[in-house]
């Protein structure tokens, strides 16, 4: 098998030069940890020909974005692709709803390019700082801006995909868990177009709640009132505390400036109805400003211990349950919650 593998090496090093770095000696504690290697291509074209390549070999490949989702350690005898040489992002020229990505580029830099032109990404996860086109696509999930737009798959005009063997496919966003990711047919994201938004004038809101059940019922009223927000997450108390934000637990979102007056009304209604109380716009845009906490470019990435979808009724009962927890969620149109429960990176 060693012989296999090493002709395998040998061949893609022969197209690929110093773009194939071979595994490090000792454990790194990452997903490199079993692997044969690590494969940078440059192109799409590239991924095919190297995905032909490991074919005649056995050997299968494994995409790697930034490794904000739980890794296990790549079986022995796989090829890891990582896609930091393919970052690139393309815009139309006219105010069509997409932008285009390769699989490395950072969903927080794509969504920086729009916002320069008064646009912006309908969805994008609170990894965004960190977290690749690709990893988020081969997940799928919910995200910032799915209280109005859904799970990312239904944002996502076509992505280009290389299934194993180097067959090259144009898929649909719902497609796109039956070709991707171990339970789907292998394949490898290597481009997306994403649909986008206007996006020039979002109001950040944020409602305090002293205990989960009354966020919980803030959560419901605001389903029932058909508050229009583009999102709507959650903090947990011990998440608001780590963040110095105070001891309560919060709600918070945002919604396009033309929908200010009818909105702000309702959510006032939403938190005196609940025992909640609207915070002042200082603080809803200082809870916005760091959504993307504790992911930040500078800082190790926290482990993310726990990744649930729960119904609007199981809101409470999670967040109690994990009281000491750094908790964030996030809730899409459906009434799916995402709750993601984070501890320190093993860096501190
Ligand atoms: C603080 C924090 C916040 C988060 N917020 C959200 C959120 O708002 N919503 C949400 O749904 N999740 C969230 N997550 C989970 C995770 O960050 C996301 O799923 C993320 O987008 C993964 O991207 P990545 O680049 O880190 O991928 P990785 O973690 O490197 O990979 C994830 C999976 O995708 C596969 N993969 C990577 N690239 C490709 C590719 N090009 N083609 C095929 N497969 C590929 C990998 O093999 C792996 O199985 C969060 C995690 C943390 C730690």
């Amino acid at each position: 098998m060693e012989a296999i593998h090493e002709e395998a090496l040998a061949a893609i090093e022969e197209v690929f030069g110093d773009r194939l770095k071979r595994r490090p000696p000792r454990s790194t504690g990452s997903a490199s940890d079993g692997a044969l290697a690590s494969v940078f291509p440059t192109s799409a074209e590239e991924v095919v020909s190297l995905a032909r390549m490991v074919e005649r070999y056995s050997v299968p490949l494994v995409a790697l974005g930034a490794e904000t989702a739980p890794q296990t350690p790549a079986k022995e005898g796989r090829v890891l692709v990582r896609f930091d040489l393919m970052r690139g992002i393309w815009l139309p020229d006219s105010d069509e709803p997409w932008a285009g990505a390769e699989p490395g580029a950072l969903w927080l830099e794509l969504d920086n390019e729009l916002r320069l032109r008064g646009r912006g990404l309908t969805v994008y996860p609170t990894s965004a700082p960190r977290a690749t086109v690709g990893g988020w696509l081969a997940q799928d999930g919910i995200g910032v801006g799915s209280f109005e737009y859904g799970r990312l798959r239904e944002n996502v005009v076509s992505a280009d995909v290389v299934m194993p063997g180097g067959e090259r496919l144009s898929v649909e966003g719902e497609e796109l868990h039956s070709v991707v990711g171990t339970e789907g047919g292998g394949a490898i994201v290597v481009g997306a177009r994403l649909r986008t938004r206007r996006a020039e004038d979002d109001v950040p809101c944020a409602l305090a709640f002293g205990d989960y059940e009354e966020l919980a019922g803030a959560v419901a009223g605001v389903f029932d009132a058909g508050v229009s927000l583009w999102h709507l997450g959650l903090v947990s108390r011990e998440l608001a505390r780590i963040r110095g934000l105070g001891e309560e637990c919060l709600l918070f979102g945002a919604y396009p400036g033309e929908r200010d007056e009818v909105a702000g009304a309702t959510l006032r209604e939403v938190a005196s109805s609940t025992g909640g109380r609207v915070l002042p716009s200082t603080d809803a845009y200082r809870v916005w400003g760091e959504r993307f906490f504790p992911i930040a470019p500078s800082r190790p990435t926290p482990v993310l211990a726990d990744r649930t979808f729960v119904p609007l009724g199981e809101i409470s009962g999670y967040l109690k349950s994990r009281a000491d927890k750094a908790v964030q969620g996030t809730v899409a149109r459906s009434g799916e919650v995402l709750l993601l429960a984070l501890e320190p990176s093993r860096e501190g």
